[in-house]
């Protein structure tokens, strides 16, 4: 992941393997062990810090929108084709035992 981070353009290339940890941090897509790792990075790296601090709005927004399109493929959302019930329904009728054909499939 590449992106300028205001002036310190240097800074991504001196030994701060975290840099790119910001976006996964906030997303939560580092693992527990990543992210008690980057936390603490994050008390002695100004940076970084700053950088969560302006990817944290990303999840928000991110959050609104996915809530709103769930909303929207629930009304949209087409209904299922109707199963074939008939196809599962012979084993029913083929039963050998012709008395107990009425109980069994009583549903029907
Ligand atoms: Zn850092």
């Amino acid at each position: 992941m590449t992106y300028s981070n205001g002036g310190h353009g240097l800074d991504a290339v001196d030994g701060d393997g975290y840099s790119t940890w910001d976006a996964a941090y906030v997303l939560g897509a580092l693992s527990s062990t990543e992210r008690r790792e980057f936390e603490t990075h994050l008390q002695t790296c100004d940076r970084c810090r700053s950088a969560v601090a302006e990817l944290s709005g990303m999840p928000a927004l991110l959050g609104l929108l996915s809530e709103g399109d769930v909303r929207g493929l629930d009304g949209d959302q087409p209904e299922p084709p109707p199963l074939r019930r008939n196809a599962g329904f012979p084993t029913c009728g083929s039963s050998s035992t012709r008395y107990s054909r009425s109980s069994t499939c009583s549903a029907t």
